[in-house]
């Protein structure tokens, strides 16, 4: 077996015996012909499958060490299908302060479905356990959470989670596989189930929406595929491809948004207008030690807190190179102010909780010159 980059940069390639294209071709069709009465090329219907989405799903497979892997066409469309394998009178327990589509699914459709969520703090791992009910199906948890970069004890609760009998599902979007790998079960995480939101570092490149889960084992790859055809929330051929093709550059890209975060992060630190920076890269964040543990790296989001509000707008508005934009991952670095957009929805006194203040900025690092994003920061932070 190939080592992660080699099966990053290959992926999808020379999937094509008729013509040896290089590029896996976008197979842009709805439905393929059959040779004979009763015979299949193996395809019948793109919802049911599709070549371009296959070559993904293969390497994905590859890369995770997975039993398989399916697409779909978000990544909340890939967590819904997840949730598909629950019935009514189940129940998830969640680590608080989740992606909030993650907690709108549950708390505002599946709830009514009649699958619970109980939600505990991410980093108390004897609380997992004091929530666990005798329904209790999955536990549900992000690798590192959004926006304060706080890290689980993924091993315990892996080992917690099977102990009852119930399925680890780690949404790995902020790590992606070219760091942790939670179902190879390296270094003691033994996930069951692995999902990304793939427009974010997978495609990469700020400009597609895609999902994308990997299964432990047979069993559940069988259940998930079924589910994935049922349901119907498929990655698009085109779609399929642009995600092939940001994985191949995934290995260089964090790398080089790593090596950006660290040094913002220090820059960050050091500047009088900030008051605390959130980013497990650095040796004394509150999570470094734990996520070295499990994790090959750190990721390239991170958090801070400035003096006042208004030093927030300053810099929002000053900003000329970031954009103030939603979403991260991309080789664009992009800013936010978590308690306006990605957690507006969430009451102030559960913001406040979770440590999303009005004063709290995030940032995904993207792949510039870092001394130019420093240089923007720098600029607007003076206003
Ligand atoms: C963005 C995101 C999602 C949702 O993915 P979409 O592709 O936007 O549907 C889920 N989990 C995390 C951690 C995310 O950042």
């Amino acid at each position: 077996m190939h080592r992660i980059a080699t099966l990053l940069a290959q992926a999808g390639n020379r999937r094509d015996p008729a013509t040896g294209a290089i590029s896996t071709p976008i197979y842009q069709t709805a439905t393929f012909a059959h040779p004979a009465l009763g015979e299949s090329t193996g395809y019948d219907y793109t919802r049911s499958s599709n070549p371009t989405r296959k070559a993904l799903e293969d390497a994905m497979t590859q890369i995770e060490g997975a039993a398989a892997s399916f697409a779909f066409g978000s990544g909340l469309a890939a967590l819904s299908t997840v949730l598909c394998l629950f019935s009514s009178g189940d129940n998830l327990i969640v680590a608080e302060g989740a992606y909030g589509g993650t907690t709108r699914l549950l708390d505002q459709v599946f709830a009514r479905l009649g699958l619970s969520a109980s939600y505990v703090s991410i980093t108390d791992t004897a609380a997992y356990r004091a929530a666990l009910q005798p329904n209790t199906r999955a536990i549900l948890i992000e690798s590192v959470s959004n926006p304060c970069l706080l890290v689980p004890d993924l091993p315990a609760l892996a080992a917690l989670a099977h102990e009852a009998g119930a399925l680890l599902i780690v949404d790995n979007t902020f790590l992606t596989p070219y760091w942790l790998r939670p179902l190879a079960g390296a270094d003691g995480v033994a996930a069951d189930i692995v999902l990304h939101s793939a427009s974010k570092y997978l495609a990469g490149h700020n400009d597609t929406i895609a999902g994308l889960v990997s299964v432990r084992t047979p069993a559940l790859a069988e259940r998930l595929g079924y589910l994935q055809n049922a349901v119907g929330a498929v990655l698009a051929p085109q779609d399929a491809w642009l995600v092939l093709r940001g994985l191949k550059t995934l290995a260089l890209r964090l790398e080089a948004q790593q090596r950006n975060a660290l040094l913002l992060a220090q820059w960050l630190q050091a500047h009088p207008q900030v008051r605390r920076v959130y980013y497990p890269g650095l040796p004394g964040d509150a999570g470094h030690a734990r996520l070295k543990s499990f994790s090959n790296g750190f990721g390239a989001v991170l958090s801070f807190e400035l003096t006042s509000t208004a030093a927030v707008a300053a810099l929002i508005e000053g900003v000329q190179l970031i954009s103030y934009a939603e979403s991260l991952g991309g080789v664009e670095s992009l800013i936010t102010v978590p308690a306006v957009q990605t957690h507006a929805n969430l009451p102030a006194a559960e913001r406040a909780r979770l440590g999303v203040t009005d004063t709290l900025v995030r940032l995904s690092v993207g792949i510039e010159d870092s001394a130019d994003l420093i240089a923007d920061l720098a600029a607007a932070l003076q206003h």
